[in-house]
């Protein structure tokens, strides 16, 4: 079969734009020359000889060989150059390009093709020696680096060392001679580390290069990359090799970046940054400070250098209408890296580009009102779980702030937490619950576990492009870049800002929307939930058929899940009601109580305190339904864990220490879990369920008597495994509502149902169902007891778990489809068998994933259950589910 695929020069071996097939970088360079945009030529090795390769034990096929010379031999057409041509050398790129961008995972050589004799070609060539040398050296030292794997500090100190001795500050200052004196530095650093000399042969240095990347797909940071985005492993990265054109060729020479629409805000402007005479990636390393694309930019930031609308007009206009073409073929904000060539236009990459949820939205639903794009396409295109970033706190404009100094706004939101200096360190500390701020020369691939760790980022260097403000936007984490006033004495673990100087662990707060960074912590406010999102929220309640609850279990929780858009609560969980002070010394007295009637007497003053929380509940929910689960968490939950707690828990609830603890240890189980919990308590105790039904009815009359609008009440019965036990729960709740009703001459319509977590309740759903009039699947539990993995233990080992590809994603986050979801579909199946229409919800964590929440739909569930921040995410999910 065929793994080479070439693009440029008029000629197109039919790749079709396939991401799968090509790499995304492929795929759009392929596309980009099929409509006749200027791309250098070139070809790609695809992504099947990637998972080829790793399948026959990292070694390439025959024909291979044929295809990579034949691909070369189409780039020496098209540029009438000859690779290894000593006269006039052809030079080539060597990029990686996975299926999705994973930006600055994966490796990259440039001006591969150079050696001692082609560099003079070079310089004849050109006319320019200096760029020629320094061209080698680069080439030199980005090959020894992510080809030889050498160690790159010794190259970079080499380079620092002559600039040192030629009181140089810029590489721009360094004359051909100095970089020829450089280049022999470095083949004697290779020679001394590597044992060898550098290849000299341009073949060996190509085959280097291509395995090299395609190694690069198994790097540690590239599969941690994976792990954090879902990526599979074994999609596999294309290799793209292309003639190399230069952006360090003289005054009418620039590299550059750019998104057709603003990254950070969506606004439908062009954005970006350039470089006149310096290569790609000078631009993205933040090494040179990068100047603005667009004159509009300039004058808003207040900069003096010229933006590349004035220095360089006419390419300038050429790249805005090649702006304006990708947008309208590609259909979406384009990301895009171009080099301008003595006054040539090249156009290197064009992707997709990432972007905040804020820009997102506004991109979405401006493309839609521009037409670019229909409604459902503005539905499907933003990712709901990103909308997250939205819908948490901002700083308080009002808030006193103690701004130490500003950098670049590199990725909105606020955060604040304790400085730390490493990835390794914000692990740490954010695995004990700490929040921490990763501070940073600048940011690496190897620091991305640190930075996901990490509330925000802050970092000395680099531009809004650099690999900080890229992976930072990615993720949703608040990131300051570029703040110039800082320094950072990492051995020492001290922060200097200005006259400050702070430790490891003092606290900042940082501002992604304008940059600034503060001592201390500044406080926050909601944000606003009107405008693009309130308009794509629109949308997508016009496709969805799902229902969104929410898990919500006080009033104020009831209140922002409202204002989010819930439609009900799936899940009211009781248990935590009895916590507070006054109350769990109620509680214990009931749990102390040797006989019922002294359990009945607890009751009775716990009974006022929980029709006060129904009332307070069923009014903010008026008119909507409002599933409230009865006590679930086995009883020694609520006992005194301490020592030191017994005696005053002993005193309040009038005991003896020794009863106390007697039964406390009566209590104990070894696996509380599996134990005595869910409707067993309801068994062995009915009073507790008829107080907490009694209190349900009685705040049900009493809200519908002071609104005149009934709530709708949904009891339910938690941890059932057995029709029976549901019989004798329903028969409380039902006798218990017949009573009420009677003493107040007064009723309310409700229901009683059942949770299905446990995986018998689900293979005999068809039987509950004759006695349960819904179902709520309780996918945590339901997940922990059909895996048999515990729920609160798994953090140890799931990640290896998910790291070897036994579950793609963690099976609590993101639902198991294949087993529990199995499960699901039976109980689904079965239950509806039974009692046709039976509603069906899910109030488990996965109520809030999307992922999940596509797997409701499917199976045709009612309606989810989310935690309040996540119901926006719900909707929208459940939206992208229905189209
Ligand atoms: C569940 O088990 O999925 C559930 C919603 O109940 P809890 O998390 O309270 O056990
Ligand atoms: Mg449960």
């Amino acid at each position: 079969s065929k793994y080479v695929f070439r693009f440029g020069g008029g000629v197109d071996d039919g790749g079709k734009g396939d991401k799968n097939l090509l790499g995304g970088k492929g795929a759009n360079l392929d596309g980009m020359a099929a409509i006749g945009l200027p791309v250098p030529p070139g070809f790609t090795i695809t992504t099947e000889m990637c998972t080829r390769y790793y399948a026959d034990g990292e070694t390439y096929p025959e024909s291979l060989n044929a295809e990579v010379a034949n691909g070369i031999a189409h780039i020496e057409a098209v540029t009438g150059k000859k690779f290894g041509d000593a006269g006039d050398p052809l030079l080539v790129s060597v990029r990686s390009g996975a299926r999705v961008s994973m930006p600055g995972m994966m490796d990259t050589v440039l001006n591969l093709g150079l050696n001692d004799q082609t560099v003079e070609g070079l310089a004849a060539v050109s006319g320019d020696a200096r760029f020629a040398w320094d061209s080698y050296r680069r080439f030199i030292q980005m090959y020894s680096d992510v080809v030889l794997e050498l160690d790159h500090g010794k190259f970079e100190e080499a380079l620092e060392i002559a600039k040192e001795d030629r009181g140089a500050y810029l590489d721009t200052e360094l004359t051909a001679d100095d970089w020829r004196a450089l280049v022999d530095e470095y083949k004697a650093l290779v020679l001394k580390q590597w044992g060898k000399p550098f290849p000299q042969d341009v073949h060996e240095q190509l085959w280097g290069a291509i395995g090299a990347v395609f190694g690069s797909w198994q790097a540690d940071r590239a599969k941690v990359y994976r792990r954090l985005n879902n990526i599979p492993g074994d999609w596999g990265t294309a290799v793209n090799v292309q003639a190399m054109v230069f952006g360090n060729m003289g005054d009418t020479s620039a590299t550059g970046v750019a998104f057709t629409r603003d990254p950070a805000t969506g606004e439908n402007a062009y954005y970006g940054e350039y470089l006149i005479n310096a290569q790609g990636e000078d631009v993205v390393a933040g090494i040179r400070t990068p100047q603005y694309l667009t004159t509009a930019a300039r004058e808003r930031a207040g900069a003096k250098p010229l933006s590349m609308e004035e220095a360089l007009p006419e390419t300038y206009a050429e790249l805005a209408n090649v702006f304006h073409i990708l947008e309208t073929h590609y259909r979406d904000m384009q990301d895009i890296e171009f080099t301008v060539q003595q006054g040539k236009l090249w156009m290197l990459q064009t992707r997709s580009g990432k972007r905040t949820a804020k820009a997102a939205l506004k991109i979405a639903v401006d493309m839609a009102n521009e037409g670019l794009i229909t409604r459902e396409e503005a539905v499907a295109r933003v990712d709901a779980n990103a909308l997250d970033q939205l819908l948490h706190p901002t700083l308080d404009p009002k808030a006193p702030r103690d701004v130490l100094t500003k950098g670049l706004p590199a990725s909105p939101g606020a955060a604040s937490g304790q400085i730390v200096f490493d990835a390794e360190t914000a692990e740490r500390l954010n695995e004990l619950g700490e929040a921490v701020i990763l501070v940073r020369i600048e940011t690496s691939p190897e620091d991305i576990h640190g930075m996901h760790a990490a509330k925000g980022i802050l970092t000395a260097r680099g531009g809004m492009t650099s690999h900080a403000a890229v992976v930072a936007r990615g993720m949703g984490r608040p990131c300051v870049s570029g703040a110039g006033g800082i320094s950072i004495d990492a051995p020492n673990r001290l922060l200097r800002i200005g006259e400050r100087l702070l430790k490891e662990r003092d606290i900042i707060t940082i501002d992604g929307a304008t940059g600034e960074v503060m001592a201390g912590e500044v406080p926050t406010v909601q944000p606003e939930l009107a405008g693009d999102f309130g308009t794509l929220m629109v949308w997508a309640d016009g496709v969805r058929r799902l229902k969104v609850r929410a898990n919500a279990e006080t009033p104020a929780d009831c209140k922002t899940a409202r204002e989010f858009g819930a439609e009900g609560v799936g899940l009211c969980r009781t248990e935590h009601m009895f916590f507070d002070a006054e109350r769990i010394t109620n509680v214990r007295q009931m749990i102390l109580a040797e006989t019922e009637a002294g359990r009945r007497e607890a009751l009775a003053k716990l009974l006022p305190a929980q029709r006060a929380d129904f009332f307070g509940i069923f009014t903010e929910m008026a008119g909507l339904p409002v599933t409230i689960r009865l006590l679930d968490p086995p009883l020694h939950e609520f006992l005194p864990h301490e020592d030191v707690d017994f005696a005053d828990v002993a005193a309040a609830a009038g005991v003896s220490v020794e009863i106390l603890k007697r039964r406390a240890a009566e209590l104990h189980e070894f696996n509380p879990m599996l134990g005595h919990r869910g409707c067993r308590l309801g068994v062995t105790y009915p009073e507790i369920y008829e107080m907490q039904a009694r209190a349900i009815f009685e705040a049900a009359l009493d809200v519908a008597k002071a609104s005149g609008e009934a709530p709708i009440p949904e009891v339910m019965i938690p941890l059932v495994a057995t029709r029976r036990e549901l019989e004798l729960m329903k028969d409380i709740v039902d006798k218990t509502a017949k009573a009420v009703f009677a003493e107040r001459g007064a009723s309310v319509d409700y229901l009683v149902g059942t949770m299905i977590e446990l995986p018998r309740a689900a293979l005999k759903a068809g039987e509950i169902a004759e006695v349960g009039e819904f179902f709520s699947f309780g996918t945590n539990d339901l997940t922990q007891t059909t895996i048999g993995i515990s729920r609160d233990d798994a953090g140890r080992f799931l990640t290896q778990y998910v790291d070897k590809g036994i579950f793609a994603r963690d099976p609590f986050i993101s639902l198991d489809v294949e087993g529990v979801g199995e499960l699901i579909q039976i109980a689904a199946e079965r239950g509806r068998a039974t009692r046709a229409g039976i509603k069906l919800g899910i109030c488990g964590e996965h109520g809030g994933d999307p992922a999940s929440i596509a797997f409701c739909e499917q199976t045709g569930l009612d309606y989810v259950s989310a935690s309040p921040y996540r119901v926006p995410i719900a909707r929208l999910a459940a939206a992208q589910a229905a189209l």
